[in-house]
């Protein structure tokens, strides 16, 4: 083996993703951790998992690749606090060069994925992609005339603060009021769909499976999806005529702004629940959308785009992270 290595590391609110492979995306290794298990030490923890997994290897890395929830500080190289995951103030970039004596690279999560659809997956083709993430929360990665977007902070795509409620009836996790992501991701689902049972549709409850979960607060995202396709009919009905309608809006704002070819979905949710995803969006996307409406589809990297992103920085980095860092 005397190819190029590459250390992706994907840092997600949930999950925390660490893979060795080579610079065409081929993965050797990978291993999965709980991210609240090891975000008390964080860096050091991923330090000492790559020197123990991928002694064999570390000879043959040319670099490492960090995909992060953020937010982030790209110019300090660090993640800040996100307000889904226990992480607080973690200069990963810093720790990471230290421990391992390699050059990092850090950039978002929802980012990276979109920079792996444009080197290793389906966005090959295309000078004109978004990548969004339904997952924990929601976030994308942008690229515009083959462009990677960054902005001032490296926060260019932050699609999941997108206002979707005028009303503001949800408080987002960052503290504004009627966020996309609070009301379809993963970790305020429960709440906003607590919020519609006690009061638009508290006539429907009985009779309804989410009757259960609400009366034990059990609530998840899961629960809700998987009692829709169960055939719930409230619970199918608030997929789609709630949540659906709500990411048909989110959707169609993010085509207005960056007028894509394609727009890619990953993240939990919608891996799982494609079907459920995806009809709602082209049902109702239509209402909201003015720019020529692009093909909405299911990421073919599965739940790996982002720490396959987390390799493709390294293994070609993006013109607008070199000129943000002044490399050449
Ligand atoms: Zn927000």
């Amino acid at each position: 083996m005397n190819e190029e290595l590459i250390i992706g590391i994907d840092v997600g609110a949930t999950k925390t993703r660490l893979g060795i492979g080579d610079a065409n995306g081929r993965m050797y290794v990978k291993r999965v951790y709980r991210t609240a298990d090891i975000a008390h030490r964080f860096a050091d923890f991923i330090v000492d998992e790559i020197k123990r997994n991928f002694s064999n290897y570390l000879d043959k890395v040319v670099g490492v690749g960090v995909a992060s929830i953020g937010p982030l500080d790209l110019k300090r190289g660090a993640i800040l606090s996100p307000p889904n995951a226990p992480l607080k103030n973690v200069e990963v970039v810093a720790k990471l060069r230290e421990g391992l004596g390699e050059e990092v690279f850090l950039v978002n999560d929802a980012v990276a994925a979109a920079w792996a659809e444009k080197v290793y997956g389906m966005g090959r083709s295309f000078r004109n992609l978004v990548y969004i993430t339904l997952s924990t929360g929601i976030g994308a990665g942008v690229i515009v005339d083959d462009h990677l977007l960054l902005g001032k902070d490296g926060n260019a795509h932050e699609v999941g603060h997108i206002v979707v409620d005028y009303t503001g009836m949800m408080r987002c996790g960052c503290g504004g009021r009627g966020h996309w992501e609070a009301y379809c991701s993963g970790i305020n689902i429960p709440a906003f769909v607590k919020r519609l049972l006690e009061d638009k549709y508290r006539d429907q409850l009985e009779g309804s499976s989410l009757c259960h979960e609400y009366r034990r607060s059990s609530l998840t995202a899961e629960a809700l999806f998987r009692h829709a396709k169960q055939g719930d009919v409230l619970a199918a009905k608030i997929v789609e005529e709630e949540i659906g309608r709500l990411n048909a809006a989110g959707i169609a704002s993010v085509v207005n702004c960056y007028d894509p070819e394609v727009v890619f979905l990953g993240g939990a949710i919608a891996l799982n629940n494609e079907e459920l995803v995806l009809r709602p969006i082209a049902k109702y996307v239509d209402a909201y959308v003015t720019n020529r409406m692009p093909k909405v589809t299911i990421t073919d990297l599965g739940e790996d785009a982002s720490l396959k992103g987390a390799m493709a920085i390294v293994a070609k980095p993006p013109a607008s992270l070199r000129e943000y860092f002044g490399h050449p």
